[in-house]
């Protein structure tokens, strides 16, 4: 996608939904570009809950290693990756993911891997809750009606498609800009931004998201998943 057109669907056209930056899919409102304005680098969001919060389902150990390592670590890696490109290094992830194109070749790789590690778990974390489960709400409760044939049969497709990615991935929800649903997959970091398309609700199937409490049972891992899903947050996501 170019920039041009990335812009001019973050403005939103006639008839579609606004597609916002990623950045609103971040916890926390106060550095809505997810960068440290002192430091000019990004850094890393807090997460919006205690480590322990989601126990049962996901327990506080892997929270803690996820955040504070792997997520860091993405953080460290796309910052380190920019430092030789400070024009590059200020513009919100979402928007140098929506056209990798515009990165330099010797640093895009290192921009798909870890720019979308930040994001991708950005919006993983920020997207469950201790109070999160039940049933989606709002226009995204209607769209998934409209789209699977109601809440149980997109479970059923979603965890399927979670449970078939090969090695380290993620499972989408994500909507097309003119608000269509779909449910995708990608490998590795990689995030619909880069295909021009909303995500709305994420799962991360990397292992070191479940193993400490799962090990090879992923499945099960998607079972306790959907009780810490936070509907209003995937709502926002997807009028947002
Ligand atoms: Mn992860």
């Amino acid at each position: 996608m170019k920039r041009r057109d990335f812009i001019q669907a973050a403005v939103g056209g006639a008839g579609a939904i606004a597609f916002a930056p990623l950045a609103s899919c971040s916890p926390g409102d106060e550095d809505p570009i997810n960068r440290n304005k002192e430091q000019k680098m990004y850094a890393l969001t807090k997460l919006p809950y205690a480590f322990d919060a989601l126990e049962p389902h996901i327990d506080a150990r892997t929270m803690e290693i996820h955040h504070t390592k792997h997520h860091q670590s993405y953080v460290d890696k796309l910052n380190a990756a920019l430092e030789k490109y400070p024009k590059l290094h200020t513009l919100p992830i979402a928007e140098l993911l929506a056209d990798l194109d515009q990165v330099p070749e010797d640093v895009r790789t290192a921009v798909r891997n870890n720019g979308g590690g930040v994001v991708n778990h950005d919006l993983f974390f920020a997207t469950m809750s201790p109070d999160g489960g039940g049933r989606p709400v709002g226009k995204l409760a209607g769209a998934i009606d409209e789209t699977f044939g109601g809440f149980e049969q997109l479970q059923k497709k979603f965890a399927a498609a979670a449970v078939g990615v090969f090695g380290s991935g993620w499972a989408w929800l994500s909507a097309e800009k003119n608000g269509k649903l779909l449910i995708e997959t990608t490998p590795g970091h990689d995030t619909p931004l880069m295909f021009g398309r909303k995500p709305v609700l994420v799962v991360d199937v990397w292992e070191h998201a479940y193993y400490l409490k799962h090990q090879n049972r992923r499945p099960d891992s998607i079972a306790d998943w959907w009780n810490v899903v936070d509907w209003d947050k995937a709502e926002r996501n997807y009028t947002g």
